[in-house]
């Protein structure tokens, strides 16, 4: 049995306290929200926080609203509330399709939109039990100083592996972020870091309070696809979220594709002005496209899974998204 390390949990009801509790306890707090992803991994003693701040009580964080040109998400809001929310579903059916696909109803209920955005990379030499990990002699990111992915690295290119972050990139929204410091906004464009010890731009007292999503304008579409290994429950192997945006002729006028689970951070693909823009969305610009992501990604080792098959579906998962674009 996996046990948890004894802790001090707190329930703050306001912003404040929840930020006074961070800021007293420092480096021996840590924010929970659903707890899905935080517990697992305090069970296998991949953190071991003294104190934990449950977030769930917080009014603040919590409510989904619609202004007339963005959506706002508070970011204890469920993935469950997010799917299912008639605002979110009309205006952005993109990030609703991909919180509905992230594991099984159950954690959809508990996880939330900010706790996905904030998920700890994912590693098979990692998420494994201290004894499996000790066995190995641990590994950069946790008590140990090797990559066993990277022979000789040292960097850890563990996998960013939310399903929320590609589409939330495409669709640029804004985080809003409290913390010692006050209040800033995060580009979550700018959010992700190359680091996969700590892949976030924001220090483990910090909170994200709210996710800020323009609505977008008319000829705007967007889709997201998710490569698993069964239709339920499994993190992704790899994903994808892309944006086109149409001239009044019907040409591409813009285009953003954001490709994650390969290493440390969603990977934005470079060079679509001159592949897409001013052409029709016909299957010569798709078969490019899709030559373009596979040259663009490389997935590692970080994921059980064979990387040149991961590598192989990229392109087949940008036909399907543009092809679902292509007969919106
Ligand atoms: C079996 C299984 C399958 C899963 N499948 C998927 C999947 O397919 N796709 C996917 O994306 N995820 C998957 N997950 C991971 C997880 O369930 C979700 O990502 C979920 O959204 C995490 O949210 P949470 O509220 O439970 O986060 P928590 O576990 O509470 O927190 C996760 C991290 O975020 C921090 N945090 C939480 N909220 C905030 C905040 N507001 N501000 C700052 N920091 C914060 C915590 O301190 C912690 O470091 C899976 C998990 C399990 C157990
Ligand atoms: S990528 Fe390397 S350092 Fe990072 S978790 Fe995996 S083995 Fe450890």
């Amino acid at each position: 049995m996996l046990r948890l390390h004894p802790y001090e949990y707190h329930r703050p009801t306001s912003l404040d306290d929840a930020l006074a509790l961070l800021s007293k306890f420092g480096q021996d707090a840590m924010p929970i929200a659903g707890g899905t992803d935080l517990v697992p991994n305090m069970k296998h003693g991949l953190f071991t926080p003294g104190h934990l701040v449950g977030l769930g009580a917080i009014g603040e964080m919590r409510g989904i609203s619609a202004s007339s040109d963005h959506i706002r998400i508070g970011a204890c809001e469920s993935l469950a509330s997010v799917a299912n929310n008639p605002k979110i579903r009309t205006t952005l059916p993109s990030l609703a399709q991909a919180a509905a696909l992230i594991s099984g109803p159950q954690l959809r209920r508990v996880g939330t939109i900010g706790g996905n955005i904030c998920l700890d990379t994912r590693c098979t030499y990692y998420n494994q039990t201290r004894f499996w990990r000790e066995a190995l002699g641990y590994c950069l990111k946790k008590d140990g100083d090797a990559c066993h992915v990277v022979k000789g690295g040292t960097r850890c290119v563990a996998a960013h592996s939310a399903d929320t972050p590609p589409v939330l990139s495409v669709l640029d929204a804004v985080l809003e972020v409290m913390g010692d410091g006050g209040q800033r906004e995060i580009s979550i464009k700018q959010f992700f870091t190359s680091d996969g010890v700590w892949n976030r731009a924001i220090e483990p007292g910090d909170l994200i309070i709210a996710i800020r999503i323009p609505k977008p304008t008319h000829g705007t579409y967007v889709a997201f696809q998710k490569l698993r290994s069964r239709n339920a429950i499994d993190f992704p192997l790899a994903n994808l979220a892309v944006r086109v945006e149409h001239d009044k002729n019907g040409c591409i006028s813009n285009m953003r594709i954001v490709a994650s689970a390969m290493g440390a951070y969603p990977r934005e693909i470079g060079k679509l002005t001159e592949t897409a823009v001013g052409s029709k969305l016909n299957s010569h610009t798709i078969d490019t496209l899709a030559e373009q992501v596979f040259r663009q990604c490389r997935p590692l080792d970080n994921i059980t899974v064979d990387k040149e098959w991961r590598r192989a579906m990229l392109p087949v998962l940008l036909r399907r998204a543009l092809t679902e674009i292509a007969v919106a």
